[in-house]
């Protein structure tokens, strides 16, 4: 392998570390800067789903009449820290404006464009690294506890499709058939066969970064704090320990990209959805498939170390301390839907999802420096979307045609 070109990268979560990768298998020099170890950010403590059916965004038609509500019911999943609200204010003006259904049906669009591509990214750097056994292909299936509930997610399911997404349609007694740990309460299901799920979704990421660091890649823990900006664009990347001459740079820091790109000249409207969850002991119960409770907002799944359950999306600061009452919260809601999980949960973790109100990443070239790459904002679907993304950055690094229309996850669409 030749490596006459440099890159750097800023972030080693799961999408950082993904780009790090294909920059590699391009032929690139790599350095990957993060401040802490790979994968400790929102890639630490995700639910693992590859989701490769989760094209329905987060805005859907009739948001608008169902967010206030939200907000001020405490068993909600849908939280604001009040100290937030004016700051993230324009942001749920522009998620309305995209709850549209004509918006909604081209953020499908786009969402699956990548989503459907999800493997093709993965694959190679799985088995590059010898990962396979992190992976889980048993399926997903989605419950709803009333047949209204159910009624409301029509559409939804029509999105999914319409995009030739195959699932089976279930009532309470197939459910539980498929997952007999599911509670009697449950009415109706749906299962995705295939869907796999990530045992360790922090391990996985180790486990990539071990094994760009065993290619010849540099791992920097060092805290990005700026750049310096030439006649060409960036020409150096400032850390809290020094200075590092850069080439090509990659913005992959998730929610932390904003205040980066900033300092780069693109403003993006990235939103901290922080997200909580509950890590229970290994116990008698096991769970065959990854459950996602469409009515209690959560998805519970079986990893290496335990059942894990994860909810909530809370807008405020990233740094703002966590509130452990949201983390009972999901906890209540698990052992609701699944009664026979028992006991105190042996860890709860709090991480922020990387959100535009338009539910897509930012994957492109920044608008303003042609030799820095953005790629953040993956919100739920991040873990998903690593690879593929990282593959495509490779593509536009090396001057390729992308293999997925990048235009809807232009960084100036905002
Ligand atoms: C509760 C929960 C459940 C989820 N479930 C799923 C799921 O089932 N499936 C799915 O696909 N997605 C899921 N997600 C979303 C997914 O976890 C995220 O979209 C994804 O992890 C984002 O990855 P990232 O690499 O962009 O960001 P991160 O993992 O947050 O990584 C960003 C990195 O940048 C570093 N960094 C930031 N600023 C700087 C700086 N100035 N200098 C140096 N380093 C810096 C940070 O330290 C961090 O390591 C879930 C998220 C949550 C919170």
């Amino acid at each position: 392998m030749t490596q006459d070109r440099s890159a750097t990268v800023v972030g080693a979560g799961i999408v950082g570390v993904s780009c790090a990768l294909y920059l590699q298998r391009e032929g690139f020099k790599v350095t990957l800067i993060d401040r802490g170890g790979p994968g400790e950010g929102a890639s630490f403590g995700n639910a693992g789903n590859l989701g490769f059916a989760s094209c329905v965004p987060a805005g859907m038609p009739g948001i608008l009449k169902k967010v206030p509500g939200m907000l001020f019911d405490s068993d909600s999943p849908l939280k604001l820290r009040w100290g937030h609200a004016l700051k993230a204010l324009p942001w749920f003006m522009r998620f309305i404006a995209n709850s549209r259904p004509e918006r909604v049906e081209k953020i499908a669009d786009a969402r699956h464009s990548l989503l459907s591509r999800l493997h093709e990214g993965y694959d190679p750097l799985i088995a590059d690294a010898g990962a396979q056994d992190l992976i889980n292909p048993t399926g997903l299936l989605m419950t709803w506890e009333s047949e209204a509930a159910f009624a409301g997610a029509a559409y939804g399911l029509d999105l999914r499709r319409r995009r030739s997404i195959h699932f089976e349609t279930l009532d309470g007694n197939e459910a539980r058939q498929i997952e007999p740990a599911l509670s009697q309460s449950v009415a109706r299901g749906i299962y995705i066969p295939r869907l796999a799920h990530v045992l360790d979704p922090l391990r996985l990421t180790q486990t990539l970064a071990r094994h760009f660091a065993l290619r010849g890649g540099t791992i920097l823990r060092e805290a990005v704090t700026g750049f310096e900006i030439g006649p060409e664009g960036p020409r150096k990347v400032l850390t809290d320990r020094g200075a590092h001459d850069v080439a090509t740079l990659v913005v992959a820091a998730g929610v932390w990209s904003r205040p980066l790109a900033a300092q780069l000249g693109t403003d993006v409207p990235l939103e901290a959805e922080r997200g909580y969850h509950v890590m229970f002991h290994p116990q008698d119960l096991s769970l065959r498939v990854a459950v996602m409770s469409a009515d209690r907002y959560i998805a519970v799944t079986h990893m290496k170390e335990g059942i894990r359950a994860t909810g909530v999306a809370e807008f405020a600061d990233p740094a703002a301390p966590p509130n452990m009452a949201n983390a009972a919260m999901v906890r209540r809601q698990a052992q609701a839907l699944l009664p026979r999980l028992k006991g105190e949960p042996k860890t709860e973790w709090m991480g922020p999802r990387p959100s535009h109100p338009d539910s897509k990443p930012v994957i492109g070239r920044s608008p303003r420096h042609k030799n820095v790459i953005f790629a953040f904002g993956h919100d739920h679907i991040g873990l998903a979307l690593g690879g593929i993304t990282g593959k495509l950055v490779g593509e536009l690094a090396t001057g390729k045609t992308p293999s997925v229309d990048l235009a809807p996850f232009r960084p100036d669409r905002f």
